[in-house]
């Protein structure tokens, strides 16, 4: 760690790829036509987008070579073994299986060990996680503390898991093999990026073990997490990152993984497991889906990629630089009084679009009008985390059913963009908030029966 305040990117640029830039009056004909939807509008007419950090981060210069010495062989790759290996080297588990995404990996699991009358605890589902869960007729349970709830309240790991609540579902169950799994997400990205800490990984591996449960991590951000564990947890401030991953694996039976996140690559997943009872049904199913078990749905090349990722992930310098620059991105919208959820989490930065545009009601989507204001003020990108998403209407009388908050998602994508540019989007949105009140809700003009945050056509209100 530097002795000086400012975190500088630990790479240099060798390849550049141009931003277009565009105006005010462009960036409102691009809004028009894609019917007020940020995911209508094409990614060459957005100058930073930060909709998501899934699969959107920039690949090393070692990286891009390991790709050069990928091995397409059908069966056998020797990339494949490159790849397991370094799995095991994080994890400690003995079976690995390429998938083509995260979700893969957890429809693989969910399909063998899932089935009416079954339960899955987590701190909290992602949502492909419980949608997978939910279509296999089983119940998904979201067991994150009370103080994972706050968005204000400031808590070093708002993701841990309830182990109260978790208890009272395995003595519930007790002795019907009812509760296939136990999974913990780390971190806690429906939460708001928020990390879990060691205690309460290794507690929730004590009371699954005391039920004969196995616990799985939702592993899609561990190296954010154990970098958290390292700045917050007492004990582990002289502990090299790998050595804290490692820990934190050695408490888990399994891990369903999105190598679009920690893997620092822009495709794949893996399902990884120490249950030799499991391995052939999942070789079946992933013969069945995701093609031969040492590709899985990847190039050889990208398993490549995925190898050298793993390595460069751990590293204490890139850690530092992500977690430190989105903390500095946060905590200058703190300063500027815009409302964000606290602490600032690993991957984004989420602003209480609630609190920041309190006349906006929830059913005119308050998140959703900050994203395309922002948009029109500086052609950023973001994510409604909102009533858009997760709003719905009483079956019976219509009645409009607001989400539990309504969020504004920046999420930061690796090693893309550069302090400048988080500055531009810092100075954007100060803009924004000064004009806040101008700021006009909005409403639903056609929506598609489920997921409508993705294609809805919306417009202004009183327009
Ligand atoms: C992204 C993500 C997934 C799903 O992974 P995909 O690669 O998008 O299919 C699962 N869990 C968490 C916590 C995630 O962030």
């Amino acid at each position: 760690m530097t002795k000086f305040k400012t975190v500088i990117e630990p790479f240099k640029i060798k390849m550049v790829e141009p931003i277009k830039m565009t105006t005010y009056a462009d960036r409102k004909k691009f809004l028009d036509t894609a019917h007020h939807n940020i995911f209508s509008i094409k990614a060459e007419d957005i100058l930073i987008d930060l909709l998501t950090d899934s699969g959107t981060g920039a690949m090393s210069a070692a990286q891009w070579a390991a790709m050069m010495e990928g091995d397409e062989s059908y069966a056998g790759c020797r990339s494949f073994f490159k790849m397991a290996d370094a799995v095991r080297d994080l994890t400690g588990l003995k079976h690995i299986f390429p998938t083509h995404q995260g979700r893969a990996a957890e429809r693989i699991l969910f399909s063998i060990i899932g089935g009416e009358g079954k339960v899955i605890p987590n701190n909290t589902h992602f949502d492909t996680t419980r949608a997978n869960i939910e279509y296999n007729k089983t119940e998904a349970v979201d067991y994150v503390i009370a103080e994972g709830k706050d968005p204000s309240l400031d808590y070093p790991f708002k993701g841990n898991m309830d182990l109260k609540k978790l208890e009272e579902l395995f003595e519930k169950y007790k002795g019907t093999k009812r509760i296939p799994v136990c999974m913990l997400t780390i971190t806690n990205n429906s939460g708001g990026g928020q990390p879990v800490s060691m205690a309460n990984i290794r507690a929730t591996k004590k009371l699954c073990d005391k039920y004969n449960i196995p616990l799985f991590l939702d592993a899609c951000r561990f190296a954010e997490n154990a970098y958290f564990i390292k700045l917050r947890e007492p004990g582990y401030e002289n502990m090299i990152i790998k050595d804290i991953v490692k820990e934190m694996f050695s408490y888990c039976d399994g891990a369903t993984m999105s190598s679009k996140k920690d893997a620092l690559v822009n495709m794949g997943g893996f399902l990884a497991f120490n249950d030799d009872k499991l391995f052939t049904e999942v070789q079946n199913i992933e013969i069945l889906t995701e093609g031969f078990p040492t590709y899985g749905g990847l190039s050889g090349r990208d398993l490549a990629a995925l190898a050298q990722g793993l390595r460069e992930v751990v590293e204490e310098d890139y850690l530092e630089y992500r977690i430190k620059s989105t903390q500095y991105f946060g905590h200058k919208l703190i300063k500027l009084g815009i409302p964000v959820l606290k602490p600032i989490g690993g991957h984004a930065v989420y602003i209480d679009a609630k609190a920041m545009l309190p006349h906006i009601p929830p059913e005119q989507f308050p998140g959703h009008a900050l994203c395309c204001a922002l948009y029109l003020e500086g052609g950023i990108r973001s994510c409604e985390i909102g009533s858009l998403m997760f709003g719905k209407e009483d079956a019976q009388t219509g009645a409009f059913i607001p989400a539990q908050m309504e969020l504004l998602r920046m999420a930061i994508p690796r090693r893309v963009y550069t302090q400048s540019h988080i500055d531009y989007v810092i100075e954007v949105l100060d803009e924004v908030n000064k004009n806040k009140n101008k700021i006009k809700g909005y409403e639903i003009v056609e929506s598609p029966p489920f997921l409508r945050h993705f294609s809805a056509k919306m417009r202004p209100k009183n327009i």
